[in-house]
């Protein structure tokens, strides 16, 4: 960070400043020129509120240089991160297929959606048993019995589940469960964030609904901070003001997010743009844009579904989602392996 100093500056504030990042852990470089004053700050400056420094009587300007996420910088692990889930690989060249219906309503449903995705070359599963709904008289999910049917799918496919957490306290319920994933509702619920960061498991973040991509990376931050460095970042869709489609992919957001970080993005074209037969273009378009997997919505009869029927693939159009872009992975140097 580079603070420039107001002209005519008092040397006991400026002393203040020194004494205060000192304290920080912060070491200072000034610099007198015959216009400006720069003070360099030297060292982790992550713990410097820059908005406070940029609100104290002696500084005119602040900049940060560098960026306040460490874990999830690609400047400092230049490798890709590859995630391994209980033997399948998904990062670096690894791409994966998470597939499954929005919410598990039954045991029936559940495995015979697993059964017709894990046919299709997904090799994980996805289905929501704590459900963020946007109104309380909505289909809330089956929650913990929900994980239930989900582990009971897991032992009949073989497949690793992924599935939502709302609240820590739940988390003694996913023991088994082989990927957290965070809803875009809860990406800056810290206290969530800080206690995923215990836990020796993959988390999928999904991005907010109206969060920048520093601002996702800052959310991953908080887990990795806490020793979980397991994270895969999930692109979703983000809040413009088109209404067409249900979100706006931000389909930069994965060639960005790659630069910026080494961790693992999936696209969502489901949640993204809420409308079924959107999602296999959205699919290849995120693949081709690099990305290390996909999550879509798949049910075996959505025009019944409880959650999400008008984003949900039948099992046939998966299927030809996933012939479609393994057409297009050898292009990126992908892979959809074991
Ligand atoms: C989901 O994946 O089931 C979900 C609720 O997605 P999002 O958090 O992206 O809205
Ligand atoms: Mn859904």
């Amino acid at each position: 960070m580079v603070l420039v100093l107001k002209k005519g500056y008092d040397q006991k504030q400026l002393d203040n400043l020194i004494g205060w990042l000192k304290g920080l852990g912060v070491d200072t470089h000034l610099s007198e020129g015959r216009y400006q004053t720069i003070l360099g700050l030297v060292g982790d400056t992550s713990a410097v509120d820059i908005e406070l420094v940029k609100s104290m009587d002696i500084v005119e300007t602040a900049k940060r240089i560098q960026e306040p996420y460490k874990n999830a910088n690609r400047k400092f692990h230049p490798d890709d991160t590859v995630i391994d889930i209980g033997g399948i690989k998904l990062g670096g060249g690894h791409f994966q297929l998470i597939a499954g219906p929005c919410s598990v309503e039954s045991e029936e449903q559940i495995i015979t959606v697993a059964r017709e995705v894990q046919k299709a070359g997904a090799k994980l599963l996805r289905g929501g048993a704590f459900k963020p709904r946007t109104s309380p008289y909505a289909f809330q999910g089956l929650r913990a019995h929900g994980l239930e049917l989900l582990l009971e799918a897991k032992k009949a496919t073989g497949m690793p589940i992924v599935t939502e957490i709302m609240e820590a306290s739940h988390i003694p319920l996913f023991e088994d469960v082989d990927v957290i994933q965070v809803g875009a509702r809860n990406m800056q619920n810290f206290e969530l964030l800080k206690e995923l960061g215990h836990l020796d498991k993959p988390i999928l973040l999904k991005r907010g609904l109206a969060n920048t991509l520093q601002e996702l990376l800052m959310s991953a931050e908080y887990i990795m901070a806490g020793g979980n460095q397991k994270v895969i970042l999930c692109e979703r869709g983000i809040r413009t003001f088109e209404t067409a489609t249900r979100n706006t992919l931000d389909l930069s957001a994965v060639a960005m997010l790659h630069e910026m970080s080494h961790l693992p993005v999936v696209v969502d074209p489901s949640h993204a743009t809420g409308i079924s037969r959107l999602v296999r273009p959205m699919a290849m378009a995120a693949a081709a844009a690099g990305a290390d997997g996909l999550m879509i919505e798949v049910h075996n009869d959505p025009t019944h579904a409880l959650c999400d029927g008008a984003q949900s693939l039948t099992p046939d159009a998966f299927a030809q989602v996933s012939e479609d872009v393994q057409k297009i992975l050898p292009i990126v140097g992908k892979r959809m392996d074991g």
